[in-house]
């Protein structure tokens, strides 16, 4: 058995080797290296994949959701709703912005945000909602989308984890994860489903005027060279990574298929185990299965765990401490939060090895592992 991991970017780069090497070849003999047609070429393929008008590149996911906060105009003592059942960055820029983040529940089935909380959670000073399409299930557009008309809010979806994912509205329309709220914010972290060979991540918007923005501050408040209208930052997607990711977008309806076939798998190993409950999947969107997450009902996690740590089989705990109660938000205080539903979450969640490249065999002996700890 091939040894496993919780992500083989390896040998979904073996399978692609020959056409990746020569890309990016052909970057270091152009000395092109930042902007440049390889940049803009894959900024235009992926607005066409995501059916955006714009896609603005940037250096990580995590700059991708700062660069949407200021674009937006969200100033000091604004607010902006997000879940706590999330990764920090989500949280971390509103923070670093001076914007106060709220933090609302997350539904226990999808693990994303409670719609039904976040208009309880709107104040005077909420600016934007932002909602994050955990592990590759997107959050309840439709329902965010109407509570923010009529609130006239921004939206921000964080799609660092969904990207490829289709939703499709009550109306029969379809539309991409990260293409429905005015920005959509993606990242190309190596283990991203559409991930790089170092650091990337990008913007999505159809709106002109925000699509000017988000270019310009991206690019140290630039109008034009040299000559800085607004403060910004210095985010780039490098010409080698955007080679890399040009070739691999092509290949990512696969990568989300061999996802899928995957998540198949486990659940049908996994189904009616009265100690497991599979991932939810809701039938307005296809999941894309960034993470695969049970929930244990009446099991150990941490001693389920350290068991299959001992096996050989990786795991992860995704998160162990919601954002509400992590030290770095004491300040705009995190710990008089009361969200049951996240906490209880952080306390039975566990993930499993899931990538392009998992086969039968490792799949049987993981899930025959699972169900010997939680059968005994
Ligand atoms: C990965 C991730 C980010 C940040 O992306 P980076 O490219 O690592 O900065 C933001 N939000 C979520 C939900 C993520 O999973």
């Amino acid at each position: 058995m091939r040894p496993l991991q919780m992500v083989d970017t390896k040998t979904q780069y073996l399978a692609i080797k020959k056409e990746v090497d020569a890309a990016v070849i052909e970057v270091m003999e152009s000395s092109m290296f930042i902007g440049g047609k390889v940049v803009n070429g894959f900024a235009d393929n992926l607005a066409k994949y995501h059916g955006s008008k714009h896609c603005i590149p940037s250096a990580n996911g995590t700059d991708a959701l700062q660069i949407a906060m200021m674009a937006l105009g969200l100033q000091p003592g604004d607010e902006v709703i997000t879940p706590s059942f999330t990764y920090i960055a989500t949280v971390e820029v509103a923070a670093l912005l001076n914007i106060k983040p709220i933090f609302v529940e997350v539904d226990p089935k999808t693990f994303c945000i409670d719609a039904a909380a976040i208009e309880k959670a709107i104040t005077p000073k909420t600016k934007a909602i932002v909602p994050v399409h955990l592990y590759g299930q997107a959050a309840d557009m439709e329902k965010i989308m109407d509570i923010a008309n009529r609130h006239h809010l921004y939206v921000i979806e964080d799609n660092a984890q969904a990207i490829g994912c289709n939703y499709t509205f009550s109306d029969g329309r379809v539309k991409k994860t990260g293409t429905i709220g005015h920005i959509g914010c993606t990242s190309f972290y190596p283990s991203k489903n559409l991930g790089a060979f170092g650091d990337g991540g990008a913007m999505f918007t159809d709106d002109d005027d925000i699509a000017s923005k988000l270019r310009m501050i991206a690019s140290h408040g630039q109008s034009k060279r040299y000559y800085h209208d607004v403060v910004g930052c210095n985010s780039r997607l490098d010409a080698m990574q955007a080679a890399i990711l040009d070739i691999k977008l092509k290949h990512l309806d696969n990568y989300i298929a061999a996802r899928r076939k995957a998540a198949d798998f486990y659940d049908n190993a996994f189904a009616d185990n009265k100690h497991i409950t599979i991932p939810f999947r809701a039938g307005n969107n296809t999941h894309v299965f960034h993470q695969y997450t049970l929930q244990l009902n009446d099991v150990n996690r941490d001693a389920l765990s350290s068991f299959l740590t001992e096996q050989g089989i990786p795991n992860m705990i995704y998160y162990p401490v919601p954002a509400h109660r992590q030290k770095m938000f004491d300040a705009f205080g995190g710990s008089n939060y009361n969200l049951p539903v996240t906490d209880w979450l952080t306390e039975r969640v566990i993930s499993l090895p899931i990538h392009t490249e998992l086969d039968d065999e490792q799949q049987t002996f993981i899930a025959g592992k699972v169900l010997e700890f939680v059968n005994r």
